[in-house]
């Protein structure tokens, strides 16, 4: 793609283990862009992403919110579309719906504590993606911090493309600033503002002498790693276009001078945008320098929109691979939020073409025509209005019209006369629930509208309504999860409903395969409705959820695939074995026809193709079979070694089995071990007291395993 036409865009996300630093990271990126005043400090609770009242209480970012500020760098005028993300292991979905807008994501990890766990989890999802990377390890004005510790245990065990770009100039109490090692510049982190300079910059040093021979060999071993990716890759192989990510570097090795920094960062980008290179560099979240360089890197390093990774898309009538895109509009939602005063707002990545407030678009998945009333840029909690919005962009639209599911999270927007469907948005599971009791008639009301407003923003909350007594059942992903969610059911919709104790969420697998066909024909108010459908079911490799597989089945409408979806989702949701619902099933469509054929099918040849689609999935999943089972968490330990004891008793006192015991940084041990949630409520209460209150311990969910005819559950 020509560079004349490529947008000066960077979709940006920043991922951390909690307590790196995110937060404070991002209110002093939005500083120095000029997008906030001042920056706002996480531990007085005054940030500008942590909007929700009950993130402020807590001090952890619950919901992402998306940033959108400019960057004069030293190259051109930047705009970067900025998404804050969730640290904690109980909003994990939130992370890759996120991942699913942006280019290019910044690792972000503490100098301190170096790789932890959730680092891993995010570098991998990160790359299932195709987003690109940088790293930064933060805290350097941190006593006991160590970018060498950080950098070397993110090369060995996670990320061989990780290379340094910059490294500190003194550490912990000594911290004084950074080098920059494309420039081979030194930066007091604490000194003033360089009046000439761009943005909050410091005036570029000399190298001190004291970390020169350092400094050199750090430099020579980036341009090393740049020069070996080229050997064994085969000319033309990967990466496409050029010859080679080091041709530039090669010159200046030919010529016999020192290798240019213009020809290090082309390399850089280059491979960085083709996944090979992590450009890692380090500060301090407390200086504004550091934020500065920070969005240097990104624009230097990570894709404009036009080099980035296209997601794949498939017609949604016959399930076939959409070759290119090319400039028909397309855009995914990957998140929604229910604003009091602008109802519902669907924020999209527009992946091609453009779109203008006024236009009807398709949502793919539905069949449903959407009128675009309005389109809109966020600025944490402030809004602004837009006309158009075009390839690259990410903006919150709100829809017209009454409110349907349609335009939700995970829904493809598209050219009505080039239908095209992303990938579906993954959601974590949910594994526990809570059942709330309303106490007075007015509360039925609220309870419905607040948990009917959550599921809608969040797809990993599922609701159950009991229509009799008005109890709502509210299943999420973990303990913190659902009280975070009760906490906005009691503020944000003033409720007092009573909740239960958590229980947990069980559900079933197939045994084996099963088939079933259907002939369905029925008077349908007055109509006679017609649909034969026929469907194969059996165990899929992906754990979640159920797809869907339509080719083979003859082309067909949005709205008519959309409606069989419909009836094979309804009857799934019901297991044979004892009614919880079913994951990890693949269904086959084998075969549909309608008496007037699949072109056109009306309104009632869709709701007979629904129907059918029901009874003949109800009849295959009988037909299959199916066995309970539970979900099983992963738990995570660190505690100083004299607890050790301790600890392991508590998780084999739970049914739990310990996996792994490692030596951490300080003397501390990891454990990692794994035990059925139905045994773990409380858990962190005992393993507390078990151990004066020394060990941190999260727990996320690992797999199903069936359940043991011991439990007693059934
Ligand atoms: P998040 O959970 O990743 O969003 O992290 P926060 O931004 O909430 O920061 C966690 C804690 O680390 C807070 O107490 C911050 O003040 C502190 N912190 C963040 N960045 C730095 C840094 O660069 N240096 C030091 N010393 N502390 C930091
Ligand atoms: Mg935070």
């Amino acid at each position: 793609m020509s560079s004349a036409i490529r947008r000066p865009i960077r979709n940006i996300g920043i991922l951390a283990h909690i307590d790196a630093g995110k937060t404070s990271l991002t209110e002093r990126i939005l500083y120095v862009s000029g997008r906030i005043r001042a920056a706002g400090d996480i531990d007085e609770g005054t940030t500008a992403t942590d909007y929700l009242d009950v993130e402020r209480e807590r001090g952890i970012t619950v919901k992402a919110a998306a940033a959108h500020l400019e960057w004069s760098g030293p190259g051109e005028r930047l705009r970067v579309n900025l998404i804050d993300t969730p640290g904690h292991v109980d909003f994990s979905s939130e992370v890759d719906r996120s991942l699913r807008a942006l280019d290019g994501a910044v690792l972000l990890l503490c100098g301190v504590a170096g790789v932890q766990s959730r680092t891993e989890t995010l570098f991998r999802a990160c790359r299932r993606r195709g987003a690109a990377r940088l790293c930064f390890v933060n805290k350097m004005d941190r006593r006991g911090a160590s970018f060498k510790r950080a950098f070397d245990d993110m090369a060995r065990m996670l990320d061989p493309g990780a290379v340094a770009i910059a490294m500190p100039w003194g550490e912990g109490e000594s911290f004084r600033g950074v080098v920059d090692l494309v420039e081979m510049r030194a930066y007091a982190l604490c000194a003033e503002a360089d009046p000439s300079g761009v943005g909050m910059r410091p005036p570029p040093l000399p190298v001190p002498p004291d970390i020169l021979d350092d400094a050199a060999r750090a430099r020579a071993a980036l341009v090393e790693f740049l020069a070996s990716l080229d050997e064994g890759a085969g000319r033309g192989g990967g990466h496409s276009g050029e010859g080679g990510f080091a041709a530039e570097l090669l010159e200046d090795f030919v010529a016999g001078r020192d290798s240019r920094p213009e020809a290090i960062r082309s390399a850089l980008r280059a491979a960085t945008i083709a996944g090979r290179a992590t450009p890692t560099l380090c500060g301090s979240a407390f200086s504004e320098a550091s934020a500065c360089f920070l969005l240097d890197a990104v624009a230097a390093y990570l894709p404009a929109p036009d080099d980035a990774f296209m997601p794949e898309a498939r017609d949604p009538g016959t399930g076939a691979l959409v070759a290119s895109l090319d400039s028909s509009f397309s855009a995914l939602v990957f998140k929604t939020v229910s604003d009091p005063s602008l109802g519902r707002l669907s924020w999209t990545r527009i992946w091609s073409g453009a779109a203008s407030a006024g236009e009807k678009v398709l949502d793919a998945r539905t069949g449903r025509s959407l009128r675009i009333s309005r389109i809109f840029r966020i600025q944490a909690d402030r809004i602004e209005s837009a006309d158009r919005a075009e390839a690259g962009d990410i903006v919150a639209l709100s829809f017209g019209g009454a409110s349907t599911s349609a335009g939700g999270t995970g829904a493809t927007l598209c050219d009505p006369r080039k239908p095209v469907l992303f990938e579906e948005i993954s959601f974590d599971e949910p594994v526990v629930s809570i059942a709330l009791e309303p106490r007075t008639r007015q509360d039925i009301a609220r309870l419905r509208e607040g948990a009917a407003a959550l599921a809608e923003d969040d797809p990993s909350i599922r609701v159950r309504e009991d229509p009799l007594t008005g109890r709502v059942e509210l299943s999420g992903m973990g303990e913190l999860h659902l009280e975070v969610a009760l906490d906005r059911l009691r503020r944000d919709y003033g409720t007092q409903a009573k909740a239960g104790k958590p229980q947990v969420s069980y559900r079933e697998v197939l045994a084996g395969e099963g088939f079933a066909r259907e002939d369905f024909d029925r008077d349908l108010g007055g109509e006679r409705a017609r649909a034969s459908i026929s469907i194969r079911i059996r165990p899929s490799a992906r754990a979640g959820g159920i797809s869907l597989v339509l080719e083979g089945a003859g082309k067909m409408p949005a709205s008519l695939a959309a409606a069989v979806r419909r009836g094979v989702e309804a009857a799934l949701s019901v297991g044979p074995a004892a009614c919880y619902p079913l994951g990890g099933v693949e269904a086959v469509l084998e075969e549909i026809s309608l008496p007037g054929g699949l072109s056109s099918p009306g309104r009632t040849g869709e709701r007979a193709a629904e129907i059918a689609a029901t009874l003949a999935a109800t009849k295959a999943a009988a037909a299959a079979g199916s066995i309970v089972v539970e979900p099983v968490m992963r738990l995570e330990l660190a505690l100083p070694e004299d607890f050790l004891g301790a600890a392991a008793a508590a998780i084999s006192g739970r049914g739990g089995r310990i996996e792994s015991v490692e030596e951490e940084a300080g003397g501390r041990r990891a454990i990692v071990g794994a035990a059925p949630l139905r045994r773990l409520f409380g858990f962190a209460t005992e393993l507390r007291s078990a151990t004066e209150g020394r060990a941190e311990c999260v727990a996320r969910f690992l797999r199903y395993e069936s359940v043991p005819a011991t439990a007693g559950m059934l």
